[in-house]
């Protein structure tokens, strides 16, 4: 898994009204299979800081460094979950679940990739709860559902940085709660280094190993808070 440190990171956005500073004095670091939390009111910066994380857009300055080395365009071995995740609708589950393989590459002509692609695919949909589901389509499915499938074509790529943006916020509360566990056992099981952004203190103390607070605009480190309640 991936170790990851952002130092001194500010951020302004150039618009038509002016300079926008979204975030500044971000300081944060990450060790290798932990769980960090990401905590604020909307508005304080939290996607821009995974975006800058993930490669998906530049700091103004400060540095991102993965494994000690400086980000290059897009985070090696990172994989995202946002908060309403798009699912191809023309593909069945399996088929989406697939996909990133298919976008890097690995050919679907392989035979026996593809057998072990499918049934890496086929356990992670069994392991959030969506055995039997593989051959549904998209419109078949619940909001938390589609959430799901978009955790496993997440980590079908075996990523060693995953990185969520509100990924339950559009859940209702019950389904949520038990995406919380599933994640756990997930981030459990497979040990990768997870940034988690919400507005939930609640999600965050529940989830994380470590959680940082910010600060209104511009989004700025209040405070990192000791997780005094224990995991499950
Ligand atoms: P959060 O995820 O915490 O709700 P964001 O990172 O989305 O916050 O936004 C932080 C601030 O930066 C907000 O004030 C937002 O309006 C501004 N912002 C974000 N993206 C852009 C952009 N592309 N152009 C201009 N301003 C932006
Ligand atoms: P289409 O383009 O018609 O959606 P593809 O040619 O991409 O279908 O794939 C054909 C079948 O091969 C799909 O039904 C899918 O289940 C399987 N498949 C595609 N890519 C992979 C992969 N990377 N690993 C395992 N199975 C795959």
């Amino acid at each position: 898994s991936t170790k990851l440190e952002l130092t001194n990171i500010e951020k302004v956005f150039k618009t038509k009204t002016g300079d926008v500073k979204a975030l500044s004095n971000i300081f944060l670091s990450v060790e290798p299979g932990e769980f960090l939390a990401v905590v604020g009111p909307s508005g304080c910066g939290k996607s821009t800081i995974m975006r800058i994380i993930a490669g998906l857009d530049k700091p103004t300055n400060g540095t991102v460094e993965i494994n000690d080395k400086p980000l290059k365009k897009i985070a090696d071995g990172a994989a995202v979950v946002f908060q309403k995740d798009v699912l191809l609708a023309w593909r069945s589950v399996l088929d989406n679940v697939l996909f990133p393989l298919e976008l890097k590459g690995i050919t679907w002509l392989d035979r026996k990739n593809k057998q072990t692609n499918r049934s890496k695919a086929l356990e992670l949909l069994e392991s959030v709860g969506l055995k039997g589901f593989e051959d549904k389509y998209p419109h078949e499915l619940s909001g938390g559902m589609k959430q799901r499938v978009s955790i496993c074509r997440a980590l079908i790529q075996d990523p060693k940085l995953l990185l969520m943006d509100e990924p339950f916020g559009a859940l209702d509360a019950l389904t949520r709660e038990q995406m919380m566990y599933d994640l756990l056992k997930l981030s459990d099981k497979y040990g990768f280094t997870t940034v988690f952004i919400t507005h939930s203190i609640e999600e965050a103390v529940f989830l994380s190993d470590k959680v940082v607070v910010m600060s209104e605009r511009p989004g700025t480190i209040l405070k990192e808070l000791p997780i005094a309640l224990q995991r499950p």
